[in-house]
Parts: structure tokens; sequence; C-alpha cells
């Protein structure tokens, strides 16, 4: 932490009289004082409340302030921006997108896994109500739905490679919405 205030001058400037190195406290009230303020090591000590630290805990203790809030009201920099390895943050990106493609394509596949789901127990529950031509749909939606839990199932389950080879199909294949109208 760079030119950090002298703690002396700073508790004196908010009004608190320092005798030999002590002063009434700030934080709690009594006649005699019992705060030690230590000018070497830059620190406050009281022995009645034992409140203790350097000047930014005592002016975030007696402002009520954060530490960020101290540093400004104190008028200490920080120093510079923290330096990020260029390449790092290549990978972390990379990771991320991944990441980020995974779940979503996850979420794709549950959501269309759901639906299907739900056609499979209508169709179950009154199996008369498909025709001819809903019966042939419905095999190949049961089909597309044994597909996707296969997928979800990779997803959850399976390596990294496994993933990456099944991200590259589903970019490829962007196949079309599932259609809810194979029951009447
Ligand atoms: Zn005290």
């Amino acid at each position: 932490m760079e030119n950090k205030p002298d703690i002396v001058h700073i508790i004196e400037q908010e009004g608190f009289e320092i005798k030999r190195g002590k002063a009434l406290c700030p934080f709690h009230s009594e006649r005699t004082p019992s705060f030690i303020v230590n000018r070497n090591k830059q620190t406050f000590h009281c022995f009645g409340c034992n409140e203790h630290g350097d000047v930014i805990s005592f002016i975030m203790k007696l402002k009520g302030i954060s530490f960020k809030e101290a540093l400004i009201y104190l008028g200490i920099s920080r120093g510079g921006p923290v330096k990020v390895n260029p390449a790092i943050q290549r990978e972390k990106q990379i990771q991320k997108n991944y990441e980020a493609a995974v779940n979503s394509l996850y979420e794709n596949l549950c959501q269309q896994s759901r639906k299907l789901h739900n056609i499979r127990v209508s169709v179950k529950r009154n199996p008369g109500a498909l025709t001819e031509q809903g019966a042939a749909y419905f095999a190949e939606q049961m089909a597309t739905l044994a597909e996707i839990d296969f997928k979800i199932d990779l997803l959850l389950n399976g390596t990294f490679e496994d993933k990456i080879i099944l991200l590259r199909g589903e970019n490829n294949a962007r196949c079309g919405t599932i259609k809810q109208t194979a029951v009447a």
C-alpha cells in the first residue's frame, strides 16, 4: 500500500488529542485514556474495548465506511492495475466459451427431451388417438428422444473429447425444432 498517511496525524485531524501515545477511545466511552497509538508500527489498540488496527481500519470504524471508501477518504492509491498474462486470459476465454456451449446445448437437449417425454406420456395414455401418419411420426420422435437422452448422458458423463465431438456435430447439424403436432 503506497502513501499511507501517518496514523497520529489522521487521528488528531479527526479531533482526538493524543498525549504521550494515548487518547480517549473513539469507539467506547471512557474517562481515562486506554487508546494507544503506536507511531512506529502505525497501529492503534484500545485496552478498553479491544479495537485495533491501522489507519485504514481506524477510518473505516470511525466513519462506518468500506475499505475502498476509506482509501479514497485517506487519499491512498492502490498501485497500478493488476497485470494479466494474455496467454492465460485467452485460455480462460476458450474454457469459458466451451463451458457456455456445453451448458447451452445441455439446456437445449433437456428442453427437447422434456417435450418428447410429454408426447410419449400423452400417447401412452390414449394410443387410439394416433392416426397412421401420427404413429409413424411418433415412432420417429421416440427415436429422436433416445438419441437426445444419449447426448444428455454424454454431456453429463462423457469425456472432454466426447463433448467436443458432440458440440461440433451439433453446430454442423443445427437441426430444426421439434413439432408437437404428432398427437391429435
Ligand atoms: Zn476503546
